[in-house]
């Protein structure tokens, strides 16, 4: 496996990564995970744009323009043979003695991306999943894609022991998204989400969902959902890179609508399906 670190392509093996990376100890960084199918990336403006907006919101200089690192990735690609999977792309504030406060401008910041196992999760999407509701307890800054994901990953773990797929996280009663997704409710035939403000993760999926809704005559309303609203639901699903769009069937006990993926959500994943074959089609390489 070919390792992109700082614009050049290591092997795993030959990757050395400082002991005081700001990364390693402050979680300092932020990061994306782009989809590849039949070689091609899924959305990588958006991912590129967003990666970008999430290092300015840290204050991280990224020593690459878009063109110049999409270009690197599409060599990582090229270099590793990938398919079908997925590049993880991260950037810390780079190696520096541990303080607080942000080293000086000599210190550069430590990129690097390599490809991810992924693949569609074929059964989830088929008959739908269970969420767990949890207390979001996380910083009031979720639109930065940070490495800080302890909140999501406790959340996570959290929802898996109670036997479900995905936490569904909400602030006194509001809920906002999942802990690694983005949560939807239909209701009436119209989708109902939470704003994309400083409390969610703007997902990649979720702009394509939104373009998707608008395109097909679906109302799509930043609207947020009460936890107590999750029982007048006809339906409700979930988006992330990894996940396209999974069906909710049910909340802890409660199942939503019908108990059954329902036709709005069935809907949007055909129409998510045709988009990243169309976005994806090979091209001559
Ligand atoms: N919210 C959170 C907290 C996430 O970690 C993710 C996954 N990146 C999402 C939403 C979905 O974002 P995307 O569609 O860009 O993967």
């Amino acid at each position: 496996m070919y390792i992109l670190v700082n614009g050049e392509y290591k092997k795993r093996d030959e990757v050395a990564i400082d002991l005081e990376d700001r990364g390693h100890q402050f979680g300092d960084g932020v990061y994306e995970v782009i989809r590849v199918y039949d070689g091609a990336f899924f959305a990588m403006k958006e991912h590129m744009e967003r990666f970008i907006r999430s290092a300015e919101e840290i204050k991280i200089d990224l020593p690459y323009t878009i063109g110049e690192l999409t270009g690197q990735l599409e060599e990582l690609l090229r270099l590793n043979k990938t398919e079908d999977g997925g590049i993880y792309m991260q950037v810390t504030r780079g190696a520096a003695a541990r303080k607080h406060l942000f080293p000086g401008k000599d210190t550069r910041p430590e990129l690097t991306a390599y490809p991810i196992p992924c693949s569609k999760p074929a059964k989830e999407q088929e008959v739908g999943i269970s969420l767990s509701l949890l207390e979001d307890v996380r910083w009031l800054r979720c639109d930065i894609k940070s490495l800080n994901l302890l909140g999501n990953v406790l959340a996570k773990q959290e929802a898996h022991d109670r036997g479900a797929y995905e936490a569904l996280l909400h602030r006194s009663g509001m809920i906002t998204e999942g802990s690694s997704s983005n949560f939807y409710g239909v209701k009436n035939g119209s989708v109902f989400t939470h704003p994309a403000n400083n409390l969610i993760l703007n997902g990649v999926t979720r702009m394509k969902v939104e373009e998707l809704c608008r395109q097909n005559g679906i109302e799509f309303l930043e609207e947020r959902l009460s936890t107590e609203g999750l029982v007048s639901l006809d339906e409700a699903f979930i988006t992330s890179t990894t996940s396209e769009v999974i069906p909710v069937i049910k909340v802890d006990e409660g199942k939503i609508g019908e108990g059954i993926p329902g036709p709005v959500t069935r809907k949007l994943q055909k129409l998510f399906d045709e988009l990243i074959a169309k976005e994806t089609k090979v091209v001559e390489k």
